[in-house]
């Protein structure tokens, strides 16, 4: 898996490459799972920015397309790398695990559906993730 460059990646949308910044992106591009606030922080050894930082900062890389933010119902944001390939995620409703879901099955349909409506003609992205008990805590 190749590494990207995250310096170049900030520099293109006009943020400067801070320490903390980078460390944040190195964490999320290493965990390759979406992580919250709590768990970016325990991942972080070299810099310990406080939770209005943190937030601030992933609000930053959010709005500018580096990082996605998810919503999966569990009270609180959950962060990863902007995919360079559409995945969705899928939660145990039970004990909160979360596993990738790879490719999309869904973005053909979803764009015939916008071809419909009377306002749009397609869309730049989707959010789509699926709640599910997965098979320990089914047992
Ligand atoms: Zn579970
Ligand atoms: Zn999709």
């Amino acid at each position: 898996m190749n590494q990207r460059d995250h310096k170049k990646i900030l520099r293109e949308k006009k943020l400067k490459a801070t320490k903390s910044r980078l460390a944040v992106l190195q964490v999320l591009e290493s965990q390759r799972q979406p992580l919250d606030i709590e768990a970016i922080k325990t991942h972080l050894t070299d810099t310990r920015p406080n939770n209005v930082t943190l937030y601030r900062m992933m609000e930053d890389l959010s709005r500018v397309g580096i990082v996605r933010q998810i919503d999966l119902r569990q009270g609180r944001a959950f962060f990863e790398m902007m995919p360079l390939e559409d995945h969705h995620h899928i939660v145990c409703a039970s004990c909160n695990k979360i596993e990738d879901i790879h490719g999309c099955i869904l973005v053909d349909e979803i764009e015939r559906t916008i071809k419909k409506s009377k306002n749009f003609d397609s869309s730049i992205d989707h959010v789509f993730e699926i709640f599910a008990l997965c098979k320990a805590c089914k047992n």
